[in-house]
């Protein structure tokens, strides 16, 4: 389960449209919780480091990227607790290459870009095994 606020919905679709026709990505930093439960505190954009032809289809964080990231939440008290990224003209499921380039406990939301417009917002969390993703609950927080 993952909390996240009407506001940091629009602030990932906005970014979404606004990167529109390339992916957008960014980081989602907040706290675990109990039972699995992650907390979404605030976003973090950051741009997509892939090459020009494969920013359609694929996102990557560089490792300088993650690392800002990760100190700016450790100033705040905060940690990682999920990636959002787009796909443009796609649905907002994970694809394969998503699934080799994630790590379980993580949430991952995807946010679907169709013609420019922000459509479906879902998240996903990696199985245990780490054969498949699963989607999850978003609980709308303040
Ligand atoms: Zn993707």
């Amino acid at each position: 389960m993952l909390q996240l606020t009407s506001e940091q919905r629009i602030q990932i679709a906005a970014h979404g449209e606004r990167d529109y026709p390339y992916e957008c990505c960014g980081l989602l930093l907040g706290h675990f919780e109990n039972e699995g439960k992650k907390v979404c505190a605030e976003l973090f954009p950051i741009s997509n480091a892939r090459e020009e032809a494969a920013k359609r289809n694929r996102f990557l964080i560089r490792p300088e990227e993650l690392l800002r990231g990760e100190r700016h939440a450790a100033a705040k008290g905060l940690e990682v607790v999920g990636f959002y990224h787009s796909h443009p003209d796609h649905p907002a499921v994970p694809s394969a290459y998503d699934l080799e380039h994630a790590w379980p406990v993580y949430s991952y939301i995807v946010v679907a870009i169709k013609s420019g417009h922000a459509e479906d917002l879902r998240s996903w969390e990696m199985q245990t095994d780490r054969t498949r993703f699963a989607e999850e609950e978003i609980l709308k927080g303040n």
